[in-house]
């Protein structure tokens, strides 16, 4: 019998583990992760592969350290990005536990130096944005960099093995509920196990999971937005006025014709474009290294949609754009904002004529007005021409448009404000997968505070 059951070794996973050993160092803690250990971890395309061989267990995203593994690890310190910490408690007690969580980052070997600090830049900065109706969000940023915050994983990896019992490729199947009480899990290998408290952190790649477990045992679930749109690459200098005082500017618009919010995302300068796969699906995403630089930056565009009654599958209305993207270009799509504009396809011949070399080879020349729907493709195009004004160059014919990435965190379980669900007591559910977070450090914090109200119970 475990006092505590983690399912998922991502963020939120880590940190809940971390916090319990620290407040209950006797304590019997079983955490279960479905991929690999942290230095096992590997995916066949960042290893030459020319394309995705659509592995059963996404390397990216699965095993220790969770999608954020082979993210470049950028600690976002503030509560208004990255999650919906605040909706369960104060805004002080969100910084605290944010500020607290990058400590733990920070003892376990992460950078010293924090991006965005200096306010009378960021000032000049958010005048110029508002002048292009852009809202500059202030986000102070630590990055790690993707070495950096691999072997801080790994060092939490450590730490942890000596201390909890760590079960990796072995899968959570299903819950075990009785008398509307948690009681533990069942794995995929056939073991059951039997404990007090059950914490979720499955991760976006487990919210189909989630939801579907959660269904079963009658939680509550409530529709998320969902954010669909493109990764846009261009070359470094364009953003480099933003980029070399802020690292990542998070700029926010609402576009004219349908008011949709559209916002820039997960911004690496010098960075590269990467594929990864949900479940079968090939999405796209970015990150930049602490020691290799490319001459491109790359960020997501994202439209936000929040469906409103009868609908209310939001995640496979992302899914299936992303379908389409792969049905037609085998993958991902890329395709130049001059192509899109003129109404044509992007070939690579066309490609190859241009200022920029895509970061993602395997990417297929195409043509994303046949997948993209009109409203968040009118709401991209918008945004481009916005961002054009703070940035001259963002708009030009030359610029990248891969599709296409979409963000699964739309399914929001129904929480109290110690992250217990609503039905089943002593069962948490925390980070991506639930819908309460959407980054690094507010996964971690979520995790630090329900250990924090778990080990409170005794
Ligand atoms: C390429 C990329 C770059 C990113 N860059 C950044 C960034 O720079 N900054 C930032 O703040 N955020 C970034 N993110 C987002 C960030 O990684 C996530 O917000 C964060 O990892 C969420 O943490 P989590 O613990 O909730 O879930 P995850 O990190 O997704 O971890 C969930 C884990 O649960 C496991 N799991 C799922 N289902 C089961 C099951 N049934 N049984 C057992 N195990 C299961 C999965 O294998 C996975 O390891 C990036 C994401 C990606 C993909």
């Amino acid at each position: 019998m475990y006092n505590v059951a983690i399912i998922g070794a991502g963020p939120a996973g880590i940190f809940a583990a971390l916090e319990v050993t620290k407040l209950r160092p006797d304590w019997k803690v079983i955490l279960v992760e479905k991929g690999q250990k942290i230095e096992n971890r590997k995916c066949p395309l960042r290893e030459g592969s020319p394309k995705c061989i659509n592995c059963r267990r996404c390397g990216l995203l699965c095993g220790w350290g969770g999608a954020g593994a082979f993210s470049d690890g950028k600690l976002t310190l503030t509560p208004d990005v990255g999650g919906h910490l605040v909706d369960y408690m104060s805004r002080q007690n969100a910084e605290e536990l944010i500020d607290y969580s990058d400590k733990l980052y920070l003892d376990f070997g992460a950078t010293e130096e924090v991006f965005g600090t200096d306010m009378k830049t960021f000032q000049e900065l958010e005048h110029q944005a508002v002048l292009a109706e852009l809202k500059l969000v202030h986000s102070p940023v630590r990055h790690l960099g993707t070495e950096r915050s691999l072997d801080v994983l790994k060092a939490m990896q450590d730490y942890l093995n000596e201390r909890i019992t760590i079960l990796n490729n072995v899968s959570a199947d299903s819950l075990i509920v009785e008398c509307e009480q948690v009681k533990g899990i069942k794995l995929s290998n056939g073991e059951t196990i039997c404990a007090e408290y059950t914490i979720i952190a499955p991760g976006r790649e487990g919210a189909d999971w989630l939801t579907q477990e959660f269904a079963k045992h009658k939680i509550g679930m409530v529709n998320n937005a969902v954010d669909v749109g493109v990764r846009v690459e261009l070359p470094a200098p364009v953003f480099e006025p933003l980029t070399s005082k802020l690292y990542e500017s998070k700029l926010i618009y609402h576009s004219p014709t349908f008011g949709d919010e559209v916002r820039t995302f997960c911004m690496n300068p010098n960075g590269e474009v990467v594929q990864e796969n949900y479940s079968g699906i090939a999405t796209v995403n970015g990150h930049s290294y602490a020691n290799y630089k490319t001459p491109n930056t790359n960020f997501a565009l994202l439209v936000s949609e929040k469906f409103t009654e009868p609908f209310k599958e939001p995640i496979q209305y992302g899914q299936h754009i992303a379908r389409l993207a792969n049905m037609l270009g085998g993958g991902i799509l890329v395709q130049r904002f001059g192509d899109l504009l003129d109404g044509r396809r992007s070939t690579p011949e066309r490609i190859k004529a241009s200022v920029i070399t895509p970061t993602l080879t395997c990417a297929t020349p195409g043509d994303l007005s046949l997948v993209i729907p009109y409203r968040q493709m009118t709401s991209i195009k918008e945004m481009l021409f916005a961002l054009d004004k703070v940035a001259p160059g963002t708009a030009s014919r030359y610029t990248l448009l891969y599709g296409i990435e979409v963000k699964f965190y739309s399914a929001r379980v129904k929480l109290t404000n110690e992250l217990e669900t609503e039905g089943v007591k002593n069962l948490f559910a925390i980070g991506d997968g639930a819908g309460v977070t959407r980054g690094l450090i507010q996964a971690s914090a979520s995790g630090v505070h329900v250990a924090r109200t778990i080990c409170s119970r005794g």
